[in-house]
């Protein structure tokens, strides 16, 4: 493997472009390299999942942020772990499918009359039946959790707008007692053959949009389209162990499919809020804990909170600034059922700023007496080589 291309690079536009503009070179790159236009080449199929993952980060405004400040070490691959949604299908896969964006930049596009880019040019086993069902866009909605929802799991309600079956036909696109007739325009195939250059192009007939039949009589509610925008209510199960910018699939909650296909998925995609106490590595939890130095020189029984009550922590005389305390099992569930991560207490020695003047007569007195014996250092520490260093240049 060689090293990662720089995702402006791989989109050939420039570190300010918008995001219509990652959107036009994308949709031509893309077609460029789709598979189906390079059968067996290798370079083609490299050069187009290359060109979905970094489409993937860089049409995302929060991943595009973080690639501009870090790069590609900005993609924990953790980041990359799907997890089942609510639907019955499972796990969403692997983070990047080059195919998924795709289909969500191509179905956005494609809407209205005339049938998507997609289907016209490389959309083959569509046209092989040009009038057959089709399955509906995949959708994504953007979800905030709080800290504790991604750790433990929680359960949520969504209301997105999307084109659902229409409740008056039932999808059938008719009103009652409406006939179906076949397209004039395309002779019940679906398809127009137009000339471009010397080149012949099948493309989707605008007229009955592919279908190859038309309705004589249009339901009014969704205008034969046997789909209407409506707003629904979707539950999520957030299960416990998911962290910043996992993607969820809903299956099946995505728009509604023509002509008898399947509905979409849908895909939601996580943003997770920051903790006061907490922070994530994975499936460990880090925590911040404040001890006094008299209590890290002398040893203590320190309170730490963990996510489920909170537990004590020995520390031994003379522990330093920054150690590390490890308990076992007190982080977060794997989201892969891998077991639990733990507890990292990382403990932080505060200081004392205000001393009365009984405390400072204490701890100048305490300073006396370490003078010629270093209290906290061995042969090898920093002070004995300080000593040996200001001897030598006397
Ligand atoms: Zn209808
Ligand atoms: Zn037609």
């Amino acid at each position: 493997m060689s090293a990662k291309r720089d995702y402006y690079q791989v989109l050939e536009v420039e570190r300010g472009a918008s995001a219509e503009e990652l959107k036009k070179s994308y949709r031509k790159l893309a077609v460029k390299y789709h598979p189906d236009k390079n059968p067996g080449d290798k370079a083609a199929e490299e050069k187009f999942k290359e060109l979905g993952e970094a489409y993937e980060a860089l049409s995302d405004p929060q991943k595009r942020g973080a690639y501009d400040q870090f790069g590609h070490a900005a993609f924990d691959p953790r980041m990359r772990a799907g997890a089942g949604g609510g639907g019955q299908r499972g796990s969403a896969g692997g983070f990047h499918d080059p195919f998924d964006i795709f289909r969500e930049v191509f179905a956005g596009g494609g809407g209205g009359g005339g049938g998507s880019i997609f289907e016209e040019l490389f959309g083959e086993q569509q046209q092989r039946n040009p009038t057959g069902p089709r399955r509906g866009s995949d959708l994504r909605y953007d979800l905030e959790l709080d800290f504790e929802e991604a750790v433990l799991g929680c359960e949520k309600e969504i209301n997105i707008s999307k084109l659902d079956q229409c409740e008056t036909c039932h999808g059938a696109g008719g009103e009652k007692g409406s006939s179906i007739k076949p397209c004039g325009t395309c002779g019940g195939r679906g398809q127009i053959i137009r000339s471009k250059g010397i080149f012949s192009v099948a493309q989707t007939c605008p007229d009955c949009d592919g279908a190859g039949q038309k309705i004589d009589k249009p339901c009014r509610s969704c205008r034969g389209s046997g789909r209407r925008e409506r707003s629904s209510k979707i539950k999520l199960k957030i299960p416990p162990g998911v962290d910043n910018g996992a993607r969820l699939r809903s299956a099946g909650n995505g728009e509604s499919g023509t002509r008898s296909g399947p509905p979409g998925d849908l895909y939601v995609v996580l943003h997770v809020r920051e903790h006061g106490l907490f922070s994530r590595d994975g499936d460990d939890l880090i925590c911040e804990v404040p001890i006094s130095f008299t209590q890290a020189t002398l040893g203590a029984d320190v309170d730490v909170p963990t996510m489920a009550g909170r537990t004590t922590v020995r520390l031994p005389s003379g522990t330093q600034h920054g150690t590390v305390f490890r308990i076992r099992g007190k982080g977060v569930q794997n989201i892969q059922g891998h077991g639990i991560g733990d507890l990292l207490v990382r403990v932080q020695i505060e200081v004392p700023t205000k001393l009365n003047a009984e405390q400072r007569a204490k701890l100048v007195e305490f300073a006396e007496l370490c003078k010629d014996d270093n209290v906290h250092d061995d042969a090898t520490g920093f002070f004995t080589k300080a000593k040996g260093f200001f001897k030598k240049g006397e």
